[in-house]
């Protein structure tokens, strides 16, 4: 696919504002500041497609794009931000988990973790959710270019061993949007995903 033809569809308040549930789509999740815009900017090779915010965890609108024909990206709003009401985080917990049982269009999950802090407990529960309704997880490791090789291949390899527990389709990468490291691997995976 083309990625760089992603263009901006709508901004959702919900769940239940999204478009219709046809086609395929995939969708990228991580906490306020794990790189998720910055990704989606990377892949799309757009400079501001999805924003890069300086004030994490402000906006709770999902954003969706357009790939092709009734092919999209989600790109969900950022979790785990402190200053968030509990109120608010469990009502969108619920609402995501919703999402991933529910949607029938949504035949992939991207899970996006700093690889200095990878799989805290709202990723985990993701996860879980996730291969629940039996979706494929990419679990992409960002920031990749904040460590020198050496360590980050020992928290690929410690990652990769810890998501066997999820029992399900969970791959593991690495991803920095700074030097496009894992940028062709995510291409793939998106790919098979897109095109099964
Ligand atoms: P989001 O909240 O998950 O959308 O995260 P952002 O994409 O806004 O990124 C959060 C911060 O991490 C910003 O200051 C980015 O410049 C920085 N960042 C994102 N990706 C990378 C990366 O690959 N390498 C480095 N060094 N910094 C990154």
């Amino acid at each position: 696919i083309n990625y760089q033809k992603a263009s901006f569809l709508t901004s959702a308040p919900d769940i239940k504002a999204l478009p219709a549930d046809t086609g395929i789509e995939v969708a990228f999740a991580g906490r306020s500041n794990a790189g998720k815009s910055s990704a989606l900017n990377t892949l799309t090779r757009q400079k501001s497609l999805a924003r890069t915010s300086k004030t994490p965890g402000r906006t709770q609108l999902i954003n969706t794009f357009a790939l092709g024909e009734d092919q999209r990206l989600i790109d969900l709003p950022g979790y785990g931000y402190a200053q968030v009401p509990l109120e608010v985080k469990l009502k969108w917990q619920k609402s995501l988990s919703e999402y991933l049982v529910k949607r029938d269009s949504l035949k992939g999950l991207v899970v996006l973790m700093d690889i200095r802090h990878p799989l805290k407990d709202l990723d985990q529960d993701l996860i879980h959710w996730a291969v629940g309704s039996q979706l494929p997880v990419l679990l992409l490791l960002t920031k990749a270019d904040k460590l020198s090789p050496g360590p980050r291949k020992k928290v690929l390899m410690e990652v990769r061993e810890a998501s066997l527990a999820f029992m399900g389709d969970v791959t593991v990468q690495v991803f920095s949007s700074l030097t496009k490291l894992g940028l062709a691997e995510l291409e793939q995976v998106l790919d098979q995903w897109f095109y099964p």
